[in-house]
């Protein structure tokens, strides 16, 4: 076993040093050799956790008074300094440097250190937003009522006595090759390291209230159903001194009475009668924003597909625009007055009137394999 240096004598304390005096001298020791000071010096490094393993026990009473009968030798020298990882040591920070999200330590060292510190997080908030195909297809900001849990005012908190107000619980275990110290986190505070200790009504455990907010989301064109946007920070506020969470939205879409969607394209369903079929007319259909004007050309078969090009919804990746796509139902009589059933019997030999198919009239397959790839 190697040789280990006296632990006063790491920290540059005396033996009568009281906890405060240690605190001290092991916060002075650690911003001496902290890694992010002295990068790659791995002598800075052995130091660093050499005073984190010397502070580790002195801090503790027990530890310290069994260190102070036996030394490192059996019984006090089970606390090797090896034990204690990166993660451990920075975790121990909350305590010496002050705790919360900024410590003191971070800002030294310029806030590199800030992904260390374990921050709460404030739940998630999930809510359902309705859109038309208007919406969706221009973009939109909606003002939302929301009910956030946000911080009580009037609350007041007391260190947990069960972890110490360090949110976690440190255990030695003795194993085959020696004692380890496993941490776990606190049951009793949820790790927090802090208990409510008066709260007004209508707070919660964890020092939070409801609170109507009024919040404006911008929706990107081209959203669509099932689709989840995410607001950072517009979630529930954290218990303690947190990060508040996520708004989470969720899209749905209000179906069209007219135009079906089909991924960036809107589909209309137009039905005419076979003589504007047959003689060709000019019709309105509904589209985005209004209305759009189409010319039925002479002869046009039912099941042919129109195109208005960039009439569709806009990409929301930014890839350019849909197209609406207007089927040509041709709309067969159902019921026939006498005289008009007469009219059209007189047609009836009329070769025009034959089926006459050729090449230039796709089938439906090519159809539907030309427009929608
Ligand atoms: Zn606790």
């Amino acid at each position: 076993m190697s040789t280990k240096r006296d632990y006063y004598e790491i920290l540059g304390v005396g033996k009568n040093a009281t906890q405060e005096e240690i605190k001290k001298a092991y916060r002075k020791v650690a911003i001496q050799f902290h890694p992010d000071k002295n990068q790659g010096d791995h002598t800075a490094e052995e130091k660093f956790k050499e005073a984190a393993e010397a502070y580790e026990i002195l801090s503790n009473q027990e530890k310290r008074a069994q260190y102070d009968r036996f030394g490192h030798s059996k019984g006090g020298g089970g606390f090797r300094g090896h034990d204690m990882n990166m993660e451990d040591i920075f975790s121990q920070f909350g305590d010496i440097f002050g705790g919360g999200g900024g410590s003191p330590f971070d800002s030294f060292f310029g806030g590199g250190g800030g992904g260390r510190t374990r921050q709460r997080k404030g739940s998630n908030l999930r809510i359902k937003l309705k859109l038309s195909l208007e919406e969706i297809s221009g973009g939109v900001e909606k003002k939302i009522k929301v009910n956030r849990l946000v911080r009580a005012e009037g609350v007041t908190f007391k260190n947990c006595a069960t972890c110490g107000g360090t949110g976690q619980l440190r255990k030695v275990v003795n194993t085959m090759l020696g004692q380890m110290v496993s941490t776990t986190t606190c049951s009793a505070c949820n790790g927090a390291g802090q208990l409510i200790d008066k709260r007004p009504p209508g707070v919660d455990n964890s020092g939070l209230v409801s609170k109507e907010d009024m919040l404006t989301v911008k929706i990107p064109a081209g959203v669509s159903e099932g689709m989840q946007l995410s607001m950072s920070g517009k979630g529930n506020e954290a218990p303690g001194g947190g990060i508040p969470g996520d708004l989470l939205i969720l899209i749905e879409e209000i179906e069209d009475k007219d135009l079906k969607r089909d991924g960036n394209n809107l589909v209309y369903d137009l039905h005419i009668s076979f003589i504007d079929a047959a003689i060709g007319t000019q019709v309105e259909v509904p589209s985005i924003g209004g209305k759009a004007r189409i010319k039925i050309e002479p002869g046009t078969q039912s099941g042919k597909i129109l195109r208005l090009r960039g009439k569709g919804l806009k990409d929301i990746n930014g890839y350019g625009a849909g197209d609406q796509l207007i089927y040509i139902n041709v709309w067969t009589p159902k019921k026939l007055s006498s005289e008009e059933k007469a009219k059209l019997e007189s047609l009836k030999s009329s070769p025009n009137f034959q089926p006459q198919p050729d090449a230039s009239e796709k089938g439906f397959f090519e159809r539907m394999k030309e427009y929608f790839g």
